[in-house]
């Protein structure tokens, strides 16, 4: 074996776990920015239990919520100069993976003077201290060192990644995921398995990686059957699925993902297409052809398959198309340019099964075509 984890992520996950631990935060320093979205912070209770334990804590905090999904580069400086002009000296992000993301990106451009050209391709050792608190179960974004931004200049979505922007605390309550629409939820739950199945597919893979995978990939699959024909899941199923996205975001920490994701960052930039959703439209094709093309006898795809507890890919096929409803299709000419583009990602590199920019579009047309 061969094992070089890290995860410095503190994670608590339970009711009213922001409150009960809001010694973490008072360790922080003196002035956070709650760095949210439009809405559902306040609507979900999130921002109302944080700042009740900032002020029990005797800190204070600015609200920065102009966070978009798939947020710019202009909102993660527009967040930075909120530190600045505030004087803050931690930060908490609120919300899904885009408010997550673009506060990692604020910590760094509080510490780190960078014009916005060079941003994608800057080195990155400090940033300020984050919590993260998700409200939808997708990303893992609170125990990633990852964040994703829209990159205008490449036409898709480019990850920044440096230990330095690991939150140092997650708060993981259930209860602010209570309220996410039917489509979040199965999009967001798609990402999250996504993240793990792709986990196993790395070629930085490893047993502890594996291991947290297999969880993640049993957990969501077992919430699957709640999930789908506009049904609201309950509370134990809502806490499994957080626990399901944190596990999986604990995998690609270690792992990155691979072909999945740069191919659906092509439909997501373009279409405007939810990022687990995107993913969702393509992920059965890609497992097939990463079926057919395993000769290594190394078995992964009855790995994920064992883990998902289910007999065929065709099977996987049949509860994606279920929970994703009517596909998006596109012209060859055009899934042709999406495919050129993700062959160039840095990720496909980073799966054990070599694809070609012709698999790629093999699966985007075999998915979407
Ligand atoms: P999101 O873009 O953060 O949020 C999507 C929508 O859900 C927003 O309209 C948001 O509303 C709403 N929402 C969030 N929490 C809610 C709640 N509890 N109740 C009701 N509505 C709620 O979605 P996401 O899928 O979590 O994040 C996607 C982003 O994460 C993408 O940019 C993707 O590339 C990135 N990502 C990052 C990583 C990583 O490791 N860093 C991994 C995978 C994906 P408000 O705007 O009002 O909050
Ligand atoms: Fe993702």
């Amino acid at each position: 074996m061969n094992i070089n984890y890290f995860m410095p992520t503190r994670v608590v996950l339970g009711a009213d776990c922001i409150f009960s631990n809001r010694a973490f935060l008072g360790g922080l320093g003196k002035k956070a920015l709650i760095v949210s979205g439009k809405n559902s912070a306040r609507a979900n209770g999130s921002l109302a239990d944080t700042v009740k334990a900032l002020e029990a804590n005797g800190q204070s905090s600015f609200l920065y919520d102009r966070v978009m999904s798939n947020p710019t580069v202009d909102c993660a400086y527009e967040a930075a100069d909120a530190i600045s002009r505030e004087g803050c000296d931690f930060i908490i992000a609120l919300g899904g993976g885009s408010p997550m993301d673009a506060a990692k990106v604020a910590a760094l451009l509080a510490l780190n003077r960078v014009e916005k050209p060079a941003l994608f391709g800057a080195a990155f050792t400090t940033a300020l201290p984050i919590a993260a608190v998700p409200t939808t179960a997708g990303t893992g974004s609170e125990v990633t060192p990852y964040a994703i931004l829209t990159n205008d200049v490449a036409r898709t979505k480019t990850s920044i990644g440096t230990p330095a922007i690991f939150p140092r605390y997650a708060f993981l309550d259930a209860r602010y995921t209570l309220g996410l629409s039917p489509a979040i939820t199965i999009n967001t739950a798609i990402d999250a398995l996504s993240h793990a199945v792709e986990g196993m597919l790395s070629v930085k893979a490893s047993a502890i990686t594996n291991a947290l995978a297999r969880e993640s990939i049993s957990v969501i699959a077992g919430c699957f059957g709640a999930l789908g024909e506009g049904r609201a899941p309950d509370i134990g199923i809502r806490e499994r699925l957080l626990y399901g996205s944190m596990t999986a975001g604990m995998v690609i920490a270690h792992t990155g993902t691979t072909a999945v994701h740069p191919m659906g960052y092509t439909l997501t930039y373009n279409h405007n297409i939810d990022h687990g959703r995107a993913n969702g439209l393509i992920f059965a094709e890609f497992l097939k052809i990463i079926e057919k093309k395993e000769k290594d006898g190394s078995r992964r795809i009855p790995a994920i398959l064992s883990a998902l507890g289910m007999k065929s890919l065709d099977e996987f096929t049949a509860v994606l198309d279920r929970l994703l409803g009517k596909k998006e299709r596109f012209e060859t000419a055009v899934l042709e340019g999406y495919a050129a583009q993700a062959a160039k990602a840095k990720n496909i590199a980073n799966c054990v099964i070599r694809l070609e920019e012709e698999d790629l579009l093999e699966i985007f047309k075999r998915s979407i075509g």
